[in-house]
């Protein structure tokens, strides 16, 4: 289990407890729990670093200055050894004893279990519109399959976290970068809580920082608007320059006025034409500056060939 914590100190001790209850009853003593200090005000530190010391299955990280919830996260799943592992929010909001059922769900085949909100209670009319509008601007631009109404929320396996932490990026939008490597992802409905104590980390500022991250991190959309922009800005020039050499043509246009209309519009057209081309090469820059794996193999099967196949098929790759 990773948990991501930000002067969470009132809501620590619940959460250890029903974690440690969850856990036992699906895994045994056969867990870690990992609880990311993400530069608390408080005394969140303090009090993992109490927890930890009394149970060797909690494994405390504190971060040197507050990273935020993705990279928090993100330092958490690096330390997670296990084969199969949990994000969830230190508020409780998201009920660790889905557990069992996403836990079910990877036995059957599931790759990824994401929780997926039914309901939000507990959240301000805005922060649900908010995020109800957001994820559905996303799912309309991003490349990859952004599920709607998810969070960090979810159990995946280890093939799964591997090719996560392989993916450098700076700026992570989590969530989005699971649903981006695929393999088999399987939503598990729950009804989503209010916050067990304290107050919401992300304020809009936050949120909108978080919207931004996604956004650019999943989608060149916003960059190929000048090329939009300057195609029709051409047609417009073509027809506000016949409009232009008509005047002159009958007459009607101030003597210097066409020539002057046309250079405006010619240039500046060609200007936003010029833009759209660099927005389409730095679109392409920044895909390659992300460095994230070209393609995700989820397995490779061969047969097994027969004894004198082997040494036959070693011959030929010598040869070659
Ligand atoms: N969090 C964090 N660093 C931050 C902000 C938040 O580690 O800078 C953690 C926080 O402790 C919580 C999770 O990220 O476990 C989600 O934050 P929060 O519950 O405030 O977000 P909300 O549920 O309101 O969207
Ligand atoms: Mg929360």
């Amino acid at each position: 289990m990773v948990v991501p914590c930000y002067n969470e100190l009132e809501s620590l001790p619940e959460l250890v407890r029903r974690l440690n209850y969850t856990c036992t009853q699906c895994v045994g003593n056969d867990y870690e729990l990992i609880l990311v200090n993400d530069c608390s005000t408080d005394e969140t530190w303090v009090e993992i670093m109490r927890v930890s010391a009394g149970m060797h299955q909690v494994i405390g990280v504190d971060l040197a200055h507050n990273h935020g919830h993705q990279l928090a996260l993100t330092a958490g799943l690096s330390v997670a050894s296990g084969d199969r592992v949990m994000i969830i929010d230190a508020d409780l909001q998201d009920p660790p004893e889905l557990l069992a059922e996403m836990m079910a769900q990877l036995d059957v085949g599931a790759d990824v279990a994401y929780g997926q909100r039914l309901q939000r209670k507990g959240e301000t009319w805005f922060k649900k519109a908010s995020a109800a509008f957001f994820y559905r601007l996303l799912r309309r631009l991003a490349d990859a399959p952004i599920p709607a109404d998810t969070g960090d929320f979810r159990l995946m396996k280890r093939q799964v976290v591997d090719v996560l932490l392989s993916m450098p990026e700076q700026h992570r939008f989590i969530r989005g970068m699971v649903a981006w490597i695929g393999f088999r992802q399987v939503a598990v409905p729950y009804q989503r809580q209010a916050r067990f104590a304290g107050k919401t980390k992300y304020p809009l500022r936050k949120m909108i920082r978080f919207a931004a991250d996604a956004i650019t991190g999943f989608s060149v959309a916003p960059l190929r608007l000048s090329l939009y922009f300057s195609l029709w800005s051409v047609l417009l020039a073509i027809l506000l320059g016949l409009y232009a050499l008509w005047q002159w043509f009958t007459g009607a246009a101030v003597p210097g006025w066409t020539s002057i209309a046309i250079i405006v519009l010619a240039f500046g057209s060609m200007q936003m034409l010029c833009l759209g081309i660099m927005g389409e090469y730095l679109g392409r820059i920044y895909a390659q500056s992300k460095q994230r794996p070209l393609f995700v193999i989820r397995s490779i099967q061969q047969n097994a060939p027969a004894a004198d196949a082997i040494g036959k098929s070693r011959e030929f790759s010598y040869n070659a």
